[in-house]
Order: C-alpha cells, then sequence, then structure tokens
C-alpha cells in the first residue's frame, strides 16, 4: 500500500505525506466503529444532538483553521472554503434542530390494531468522498448518520487526507465517542475486504461515474445498499422571456465557483436564439474581468484547479470541441493547475464539450430555436443530475421543470444543496438522495412493526 501526497495546487508544493494503514489498523477501525455503533444507539438521542452543535460551534470558532485546510490541500480560495465550513455548521444544526422529527416512527394504516414504522441504524457507513468539496461532501453523509446512530468510516480522495483527520478529530473534540466517525487511509483499489465486510452495512460514494459504477459493482456483490452522487452535465436553460442580466452574472457564478469543479456546476449554457446575443455578450464581459489568481488573497474570485491532470484533461475536452467546431470567445490557456476561465460557444449535442462531464472553469453556449428545442437539449442522454431554467413565466417554468430529465430543477436561480431539500440525480449521475428526511432514512433500517 503506498502513501497519499498532498499537494497545495497553487504552487505544487508537497505540504504532507500519510502512510496508508495496514490491514491489522484497518481491522482495529472496523471493530471499534461497529463496538460503537452498539452503544450509540442506547444513547438518548438528545445527547447526540448536544454534540452535533458542539461540533456547529467549534467549526465556527476553528473556520479559518479548517478552511486552510482545504484551501492548500484542494485550491479553492480561502472564502469560498470558509463559506464551506459554514455551511457544514449550519446544516449541523439543522440536523440536530430536525433529527427527531424525521426519526419519529411513521404510522401506518393496515388492517393491524396498530402498524407502523421504525427508523432504525444498522452499522458502519463507509463514505468515499471527493476532493472537491472536501468537508461539505462529508458532513452532508455525516450529520444525519452519526445523529441516527450509524458510525461513519470515511475514505477521502486520497489527495485531500488533512481534511479526512481534521473531521475526524473534530468529531471527538465535539464530544462523539470514538469510533463514531473514523477516517481509513486506504487505496481505491484495496477497497473490496471493506465492502465485504459484515459490520459495513452500506456505502456512499460522490466522485466519477467509472467510480461509481466500480463501488455499485462491490456493493451488488456483497448485497451492501449503495447511494451513488455522480457526474453531471447540467443545463442552465435561458429563455427569451429572461432576466438577462440576473441569469448572466447567476451562469458565471454557477460554472466558476470552486473552478468550476462541482458536479452540479452549470456546465451547458442553452439559450434561446432571440436572446443568445445579449446572454453571449453579457457573460463574456463578466468573465473577462474575473480575479484569478493566489487563492489566499481576498481579491482573488478563482483559484486553481486541484490537480495538473485534471486541467490537462479539460485542456484535451477544450481542443476536441473547438476541432469539431466550437468556437473559443475568450480564455483557453492554463499552466500547471490555473486554468483561465473559458468560453466556447457554438457548441452542439455531438461535441466533446455537450457530451462529456467538464470538471473546470469551461462553459459552453447551445443555442436553441425556441423553447421546446431548449428543453430537448437540457435533457442529456447519459446525466441527468440538476438544471436550473430562467424565465419571468413562473407558471410555464413550473410545467417545463415536469418535462426535465433530472434530480433538481431550479427555477430563476442556480442548483445548488441545501440540507432542508432531498439532493441526488438520475441516468448516470446517480441513485439514492442525500439530505433533508429523504437522505437521512436510505441507510436506516426502514423496520414495519403489526401488531395483531
Ligand atoms: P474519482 O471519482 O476518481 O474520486 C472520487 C472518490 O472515489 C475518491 O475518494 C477516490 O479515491 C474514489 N475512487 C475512485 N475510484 C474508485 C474505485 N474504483 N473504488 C473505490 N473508490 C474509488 O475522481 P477524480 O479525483 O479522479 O476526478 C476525476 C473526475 O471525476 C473529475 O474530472 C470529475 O469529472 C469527476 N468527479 C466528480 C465529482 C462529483 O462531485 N460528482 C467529484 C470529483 C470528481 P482516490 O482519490 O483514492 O482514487
Amino acid at each position: 500500500m503506498g502513501n497519499f501526497k498532498s499537494v497545495y495546487p497553487y504552487t505544487q508544493e508537497t505540504i504532507a505525506e500519510y502512510a496508508a494503514h495496514t490491514n491489522e489498523q484497518i481491522e482495529g477501525l472496523l471493530a471499534k466503529g461497529h463496538t460503537t455503533y452498539r452503544q450509540l444507539g442506547q444513547i438518548p438521542l438528545q445527547q447526540r444532538c448536544d454534540w452535533m452543535l458542539k461540533a456547529a460551534a467549534l467549526l465556527k470558532e476553528q473556520v479559518t483553521e479548517h478552511a486552510t485546510i482545504i484551501t492548500r490541500e484542494m485550491g479553492k480560495t480561502l472564502k469560498e472554503a470558509k463559506a464551506e465550513v459554514l455551511k457544514c455548521a449550519a446544516s449541523a444544526e439543522y440536523y440536530a434542530q430536525n433529527i427527531a422529527a424525521m426519526l419519529q416512527p411513521k404510522p401506518l394504516n393496515s388492517d393491524a390494531s396498530k402498524s407502523y414504522a421504525l427508523y432504525q441504524p444498522k452499522g458502519i457507513i463507509l463514505a468515499i468522498m471527493p476532493w472537491n468539496f472536501p468537508y461539505w461532501q462529508v458532513f452532508r453523509f455525516a450529520l444525519p448518520n452519526l445523529l441516527a446512530g450509524n458510525t461513519g468510516l470515511l475514505k477521502h480522495a486520497s489527495n485531500v487526507s488533512g481534511c479526512a483527520l481534521a473531521i475526524e478529530k473534530l468529531f471527538l473534540q465535539a464530544g462523539f465517542p470514538e469510533g463514531a466517525f473514523q477516517a481509513v487511509l486506504v487505496n481505491s483499489k484495496d477497497i473490496e475486504p471493506i465492502i465485504a465486510d459484515d459490520r459495513v452495512q452500506g456505502v456512499t460514494l460522490t466522485g466519477s461515474t467509472p467510480a461509481g459504477m466500480s463501488v455499485a459493482q462491490l456493493a451488488g456483490k456483497y448485497i451492501k445498499k449503495s447511494v451513488l452522487e455522480l457526474g453531471g452535465s447540467d443545463p442552465f436553460v435561458v429563455l427569451k422571456d429572461a432576466d438577462l442580466e440576473a441569469a448572466a452574472a447567476v451562469a458565471v457564478k454557477a460554472r466558476m465557483q470552486n473552478a468550476g469543479q462541482s458536479c452540479i456546476a452549470a456546465k451547458r449554457w442553452i439559450v434561446e436564439s432571440t436572446v443568445a446575443e445579449e446572454f453571449t455578450h453579457k457573460v463574456t464581459g463578466i468573465l473577462q474581468k474575473m480575479q484569478q489568481g493566489d487563492p489566499f488573497a481576498e481579491s482573488t474570485e478563482m483559484g486553481p484547479m486541484a490537480r495538473p491532470d485534471l486541467a490537462e484533461g479539460l485542456a484535451k475536452q477544450l481542443q476536441q470541441t473547438i476541432q469539431q467546431g466550437g468556437k473559443l470567445l475568450t480564455g483557453g490557456q492554463y499552466e500547471g493547475c490555473n486554468f483561465a476561465p473559458t468560453l466556447l460557444t457554438n457548441v452542439q449535442a455531438h461535441m466533446t464539450a455537450f457530451e462529456e462531464e467538464t470538471f473546470g472553469p469551461l462553459a459552453a453556449i447551445i443555442i436553441a430555436k425556441d423553447e421546446q428545442q431548449a428543453i430537448t437539449l437540457a435533457n442529456h442522454p447519459t446525466f441527468g443530475l440538476g438544471a436550473a431554467l430562467w424565465s419571468k413565466d413562473l407558471e410555464k417554468a413550473a410545467r417545463l421543470a415536469t418535462q426535465i430529465e433530472s434530480g433538481n430543477v431550479y427555477i430563476n436561480d442556480m442548483v445548488h444543496s441545501d440540507a432542508r431539500l432531498p439532493f441526488g440525480g438520475i441516468k448516470q449521475s446517480g441513485y439514492g438522495r442525500e439530505l433533508a428526511a429523504e437522505g437521512t432514512h436510505e441507510f436506516l433500517n426502514i423496520k414495519t412493526v403489526y401488531i395483531k
């Protein structure tokens, strides 16, 4: 088993190295996680909520420390990293206040004198998580599960081990018992024995479609519940009656935040032809003014991408699309991890920037002749995570939302995750839901009780 390296993307400096856990250490983590799962369910829910509120308070107190770890390991701006940490804190508070209602037994009507469903924990849940939101992706799995009495075992992306260990420490400091939340430092290729282990009762993965396919196969092989939150090529549909000023500003934010590395980024801007020129002019102006550079500088709006191989991959997708007839309007250049905010127009359904997920600061404009064609183009053959739809006619927008093939539709806003709303995709964007009551119930035993 090899070592994990954390590299500061902006300078490519190696900042830390971590040894992978040995098989004996992994056995220790599984044993501890299982013992703690047996105990956690016996602890009153209010106590677990108090620990969660303490975790929220610690995140707020230590926001700069945690945000610095994020920025150093994956390059997002410190401002973005702080916002991510504070979102985790606010969501911890939300769950602490709402979990009791989500876990209430559900009365059921049947021929019994009484029947109901209980929501009970099942054991260790393995979370395989990505580097792009290295705190938020972890917290949105951990918050409901720890509160409901499952224990968490985190296999984080290999470039963000520092984040994994800092989150483990935070839950301990907040009062959760040892074993409630543990980080396992393990290579992807060595994950099978962990998924196979009887003490592990479910696996949740956020990441690429190939990673999802591999983990779903293992989950199937060992009959483990799985939730997959995979890639997307989300449409951002601008109809001719949209508020163009607002749509342009939000489109740029929705694509470029986190240096474009978000599953729900607005990757395909589908614009009705009569407003295409004006929209293009507006977004180009905003993109050309974007400040890119040192992620710790206050004025920086976009930091580097997380790894040079990701920037190289994006550059290839850009070149392919240009060869296929896409037109470069601004940006296109990159050095190391620093990729300029880039805009392509004249993109069509057979081109790479349409067909594939582009995971970086590259936006593609696709022109639709009318509203119906815009919806047809929005419905991607492979992906279906989120979609944004812009129109001042809310009734029409709500009607069109029913025709969009995706897990989320946001009207006159960018797609975003929110602890109060279920989140997830369809098609190759994955299955299952995170967040809200739907996400909370994914890894619980929904036990029917029937009293004759
Ligand atoms: P991956 O999907 O490879 O990594 C995400 C997580 O999955 C990491 O923890 C990784 O671990 C793990 N993983 C990968 N393959 C396997 C496997 N076969 N079995 C078990 N675990 C696995 O993302 P990359 O970092 O390689 O990024 C590549 C592309 O993935 C991006 O360009 C983007 O398109 C997509 N992506 C999508 C994300 C999303 O939010 N939907 C997030 C991140 C990436 P390890 O790091 O050790 O390999």
